[in-house]
This record gives C-alpha cells, sequence and structure tokens, in this order.
C-alpha cells in the first residue's frame, strides 16, 4: 500500500506544500456531481415519472488527502490514527488504509470494522478508557492491544481480560476552550496518576505512555502546551514507577482552520519535553473530513407567516439525520442556495442575503430547526435546493432514521484515489 510519507518523499516540500495548498477543494468536480445527481432527480421530460429527491452527500476524497499531505507535511513526527467515530464513511477508510494511517478506534463495531479492511491490528490504538469486558475479549483474541485507561477499575479488567495489553493512561486536560469538552467524562486529574501507575505496577500491567484530548473543536492552540506539560509530568512519574514510556497520544482536537498555527506550537513543545525516541501518535477525526463533504438538501415544503414577514422551508434532511451535529456537535451549519428557479448556483452567493428565513428538517418535532434565523440572497420555492459546506464530521456518523426517513447516501469525486 502507499504511504503519504512515501508520497512527500517522492516531492520537494515545495511541491507538496503546493499540492494541497494551491488547489484547495475539487469544487468543479464537486459542483458537476452535484449538478448531475439533482437532474437525475428531477421528472423524466419523455415519460413524465417524478424520480427521488432525496438529500445526499458529496464527499471529495481529494480533500481527505489533502488534509493529509497537509498533517505530514507540518507534524512529520506525528503519526496520525484517524477517530473512526468521526466519519466511518468506508471509502475515506479505504483511503486512509491505503495512504498508511493508523486507527483509532472506540467500540468493538469499530475494531471490526477496521480490522475487516485488513489493517494490521498494530496500527490501532483502542482509545475508550471504559471499555466493556466483552469488547477487551475481542480485542486481545484479535490482537488488539494498544488501548487507554484512566481508573483503577479499567486496570483490573485489563489484568483479568487482557493482561498482556501495552496500556496508555489517559489524562485530563483543561478543555475550556473546545466545542465538546470530553475532560468532563474521560482522563485522570493530575492527583490520581501517581496512584494509578502504582496499582498498573503491583498488577504488573504494561503501561507505555500518556494520551490527552484537548477536547473536540479546539478553539485554543495552545491548550496544547499545558497538556504536554502534563504528559511529561507524568511520564516522569511512569520512569520513578519502573515502567519505560515509550509513546505519546496527542488525541483529537485539531481544526483545519488553525491547523498551522497548532502544528507550529506542537512542533515546538513536542520536541522540547520529549526526545525523539518517544513515539508521538494523535488521534485526528474532524480534521480529515469536515472539509471534504458537502451536503444537498432539497425544499420539500414552505410557509409563510405573514405577520413576521418570514418564511419556514422544510427541506429533507435534519437535525434528527445527518445534521445531527447541531445538536450532539455544536455546529451551526450554514445554508446556502444551491438551485433555484432551474438554475445551479453552487458557490455563487456565499456572503449572507437580505431573505430573512428559518430552515426546518423533516421529522414531525419543532426540535428539527436547522436555523431559526438564515439568510438567504431570495425567496426560494418547493423544489429548489439548498447545501451546506463542511459537513463531514459527526454528520453520517450518528444520523438516525427516525420518523422513517432515510439517512442521506454519500456520492464520491476522486475515487480514483481510492
Ligand atoms: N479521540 C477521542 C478519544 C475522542 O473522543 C475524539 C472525539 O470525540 C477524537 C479522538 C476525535 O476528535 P476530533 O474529531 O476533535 O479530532
Amino acid at each position: 500500500s502507499l504511504r503519504t510519507t512515501d508520497l512527500l518523499n517522492r516531492l520537494s516540500p515545495a511541491e507538496s506544500v503546493s499540492t494541497w495548498s494551491s488547489c484547495g477543494k475539487s469544487r468543479e468536480a464537486i459542483r458537476e456531481l452535484l449538478e448531475q445527481k439533482i437532474s437525475e432527480s428531477e421528472v423524466n421530460s419523455a415519460t413524465g415519472e417524478m424520480r427521488d429527491a432525496d438529500a445526499f452527500f458529496v464527499a471529495d476524497l481529494a480533500e481527505v488527502y489533502r488534509q493529509l499531505v497537509r498533517w505530514h507535511t507540518n507534524l512529520p513526527r506525528v503519526q496520525p490514527f484517524y477517530a473512526v467515530k468521526c466519519n466511518p464513511d468506508p471509502r475515506v477508510l479505504a483511503l486512509l488504509v491505503k495512504f498508511g494511517t493508523g486507527f483509532d478506534c472506540a467500540s468493538k463495531g469499530e475494531l471490526q470494522q477496521i480490522l475487516s479492511l485488513g489493517v494490521s491490528p498494530e496500527r490501532i490504538v483502542y482509545a475508550n478508557p471504559c471499555k466493556a469486558i466483552n469488547y477487551i475479549r475481542y480485542a486481545r483474541n484479535n490482537n488488539v492491544d494498544f488501548m487507554t485507561f484512566d481508573n483503577t477499575e479499567e486496570l483490573y479488567k485489563c489484568k483479568q481480560h487482557h493482561p498482556n495489553a501495552r496500556l496508555l493512561l489517559r489524562i485530563s486536560t483543561n478543555d475550556e476552550n473546545s466545542i465538546c469538552r470530553l475532560s468532563l467524562k474521560f482522563g485522570a486529574p493530575m492527583s490520581e496518576t501517581e496512584e494509578l501507575l502504582r496499582v498498573a505496577k503491583t498488577l504488573d500491567l504494561n503501561v507505555v505512555g500518556v494520551s490527552f484530548h484537548v477536547g473536540s473543536g479546539n478553539l485554543d492552540p495552545a491548550s496544547f502546551i499545558d497538556a504536554i506539560c502534563r504528559s511529561r509530568v507524568v511520564f516522569d512519574q511512569g520512569e520513578r514507577y519502573g515502567f519505560h514510556f515509550n509513546t505519546l497520544d496527542i488525541g483529537g482536537g485539531f481544526m483545519s482552520d488553525s491547523f498551522e498555527q497548532t502544528a507550529a506550537i506542537l512542533r515546538e513543545q513536542l520536541d522540547t519535553h520529549f526526545p525523539a525516541n518517544v513515539r508521538i501518535i494523535a488521534e485526528p477525526g474532524r480534521f480529515f473530513v469536515a472539509t471534504a463533504f458537502t451536503l444537498a438538501v432539497n425544499v420539500v415544503a414552505k410557509r409563510r407567516i405573514p405577520e413576521e414577514n418570514k418564511v419556514m422551508y422544510y427541506v429533507n434532511d435534519g437535525v434528527y439525520g445527518s445534521l445531527n451535529c447541531i445538536l450532539f456537535d455544536h455546529q451551526h451549519p450554514v445554508a446556502r442556495v444551491l438551485k433555484h428557479a432551474g438554475r445551479m448556483c453552487y458557490n455563487q452567493y456565499v456572503g449572507t442575503g437580505d431573505h430573512v428565513c428559518s430552515i426546518w428538517g423533516p421529522t414531525c418535532d419543532s426540535l428539527d430547526v436547522i436555523a431559526s434565523d438564515a439568510r438567504l440572497p431570495f425567496e426560494l420555492e418547493v423544489g429548489d435546493w439548498i447545501y451546506f459546506d463542511d459537513a463531514g464530521a459527526y454528520t453520517v456518523a450518528a444520523a438516525s432514521s427516525f420518523n422513517g426517513f432515510q439517512t442521506s447516501k454519500v456520492e464520491y469525486v476522486s475515487t480514483d484515489l481510492v
């Protein structure tokens, strides 16, 4: 299989940087596929037959690849283990398998999915500090031995069901500046790490390093500084308890917009605190997929509210489907017009407009609201299309078919990469 690192070696640094930075998204290919799928959904003029106008995603696999190149260019020391939970799309996974990333799995189902792609267990970190016993046994039976813990109960479970696991102690971080805080639920406080290491030593378990997560959607690149300093403290504690730590897992939280800034901080901090013989891995999810997916939805109904001079639009995907990210991931997807009055307008109206409206998902629940105060350039008609950019992270992954609405299918561009 091709590895991104091999690919980068073949390119000069200047070329590899221009490969990802100059081309941006495959806008033209995305536009063409959106247009093709929408025209296929319209009434067949010869027969009058109405075809399905279901909502759908367009996934740009080249964008995932570009993010991967961008990762290796900026963080050559850090091996990415893609967080499958973020978007387990089979083609995205196939691409990442081909280009040699590792995978962060959170459950037996994710372990099964990744192992079924022929990925060696060595390339998996089972990064859930609180695991069911039968999942731990599944990991052991399938030679997945790299996993995280943050409490003593987990150590006793490991001793009994996976005594040869290579364990990473997940520590808590200050994740106040993140969109989704994770340290409220996981991560040992610094006051407990010594005791955990003592118990692990007594049980003769193999703790090989530290892991942390600064919170998903991290808004302050400096959060990594504190987390790396905490990790250094725990590495030193590990030495004192007779362990030989060799791995630091810096988790996820990487945002595309601030990536270069974050990477610069990380390079400096890692080199200052961790010698080159310490293996550094990470668990990025959002960074690889957020910008790669575009969601197209059809306006299936509309209602005027004259007293408010507003229009309510009802579209065929929503909060119970792909746009569950509004609730679970605190996202604010921006609606843009994709097709109006028979004319495609992808990427045309990127600013806001004067037409104030609300946009609702298709279910019977009033919680299913995509935007209460959206601004579009003009009034839409039933049958028009809207799209949402940057719809790849924590969308398809948690979509349900509540009320009998099917989850949106994914169409792909740049399939030659897989
Ligand atoms: N690793 C763990 C343990 C997580 O819980 C998550 C997200 O919840 C991730 C990695 C991925 O984080 P992100 O998508 O912010 O990179």
